[in-house]
Parts: C-alpha cells; structure tokens; sequence
C-alpha cells in the first residue's frame, strides 16, 4: 500500500487532480488499484446525524461547546451558523479544530487499515485540505502538493464561488504559506496551465505511482 496525503490551498484544484485520479485509473488495467480518502467528506459526516437520535460524539461535542443555539428542533447542526461562527473568532475556531481534527485523523487511520486488509497493492490518496494547517503525528508515505500562484487561486475561487476577492483572501491569508506547502512536498502538480494539462500531469503521477506500489 501507498498512502499519499494530496493537498494545497483554496482553489488550487484538488478536487480537480482527485477527480483525475479516479478517472485514469478507472481506465487503467487496475481500476481498483486507487482508492480516495476524503478529509472533508469524514468531517462532514462525523458532524451529520441529530442530537436526538444516537448523536456521534463529534456532534455531543460541539454541543457541549457551543450549546444548543447552533442546533435546530431537529436536533441537527446548523452548518451556516458554525461557520459564520468559527470565522467571527479565532478561538472558536481553535477549540473546533481540536475537537474535530483528533476525530477526522482517527476516521483516516481506520479507513486506512481496512483497505490495507483488503489488498496490498492499493495506491491510497488521502485529501486533507489543512494538512499542514492541523496538528498530527500521522506518517503518511508521500505528500502530493497542489499548487496554483496566489493570484490564480483568487480567480479560479472567485469565479467558482461567486464571491468577492477580499473573503477569498481573507481565506488564503489563513491558511499556510504556499511556500511551507512546498518545502514539504514530495512531488508537486503545477495547476497553472490548462485542464488538458493538469489531465496529463496526474496521468503521468498515476504512473509513478503504481511503480512505487509494485516496489513495496
Ligand atoms: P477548495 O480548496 O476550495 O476545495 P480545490 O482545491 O478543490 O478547492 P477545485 O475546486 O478543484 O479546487 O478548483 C477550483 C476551481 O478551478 C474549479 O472551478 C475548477 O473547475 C477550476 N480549475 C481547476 N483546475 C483548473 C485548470 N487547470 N484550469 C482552469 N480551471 C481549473
């Protein structure tokens, strides 16, 4: 097995470079070779779900924390309201991600083992938009960069969202450096260029990355 953390900053493409992944190698010889982890997806999921029915205690947490006003009748979060909240102060959003963040780590390393158990060969490609943002001993064996020049990122973010360029670089501001991302990158995709481009930069990757896995 190859675990490969992919991140990068807002906009930068990741969903476009996994989304390519899970293209090519549903085309390759080994279409089950490449399975996709997503961070956000496990934190999505870890807070869905209503307090009343046999909450997680992800969800008990936040409630704990924050109390009942960020809840609806329902019993459920009020997504708007937590991030409007997280965003007015940085010490909300801290004690957010501490409680999160240990929860979205441990979903990973489970889903990790699982597919371990499955099959030896499998290259795993694990996206965590905040890698470098969060706090973790967890050891992956790559981390793929995505990475886009600032002023990109600001209109490729812009143009997708709708929303004005202040907020997105209020948003870039807040995460890391790019050149931290890069310091610490075992390999880079550049997502300057076209999308035809960026299909066979990832092309190639996949390549690289199922000699590596063979070679384990
Ligand atoms: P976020 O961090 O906000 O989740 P992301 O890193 O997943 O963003 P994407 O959503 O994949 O980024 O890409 C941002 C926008 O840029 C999307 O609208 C996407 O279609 C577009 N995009 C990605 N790569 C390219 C490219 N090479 N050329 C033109 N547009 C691109």
């Amino acid at each position: 097995m190859l675990t490969i953390a992919l991140t990068g900053g807002i906009g930068s493409g990741k969903t476009a470079v996994t989304d390519l992944f899970q293209k090519i190698a549903s085309q390759s010889e080994e279409p089950e070779c490449l399975k996709i982890i997503d961070a956000d997806t496990i934190a999505r999921e870890l807070l869905s779900g209503s307090l009343n029915d046999s909450p997680s205690d992800a969800l008990e947490a936040v409630y704990a924390l924050f109390g009942a006003e960020l809840f609806n009748s329902d019993g459920q979060l009020e997504r708007a309201q937590l991030r409007s909240l997280i965003f007015s102060s940085k010490s909300k959003k801290h004690q957010l991600e501490a409680l999160l963040h240990p929860l979205v780590y441990k979903e990973i390393d489970s889903k990790i083992k699982v597919l371990a158990q499955q099959a030896t060969n499998t290259i795993v490609i694990i996206a965590i938009p905040l890698l470098f943002e969060t706090k973790t001993e967890y050891k992956f064996d790559r981390i793929l960069v995505v990475d886009l020049p600032v002023e990109l990122q600001i209109a490729r973010s812009t143009q997708r969202d709708n929303c004005s360029s202040s907020l997105i670089k209020q948003i870039i501001n807040s995460q890391v450096d790019r050149q931290i991302r890069l310091n610490h990158a075992d390999d880079i995709i550049d997502n300057s260029g076209t999308l035809r481009e960026l299909q066979s930069k990832v092309a190639a990757l996949f390549q690289h990355y199922c000699s590596l896995v063979h070679k384990i």
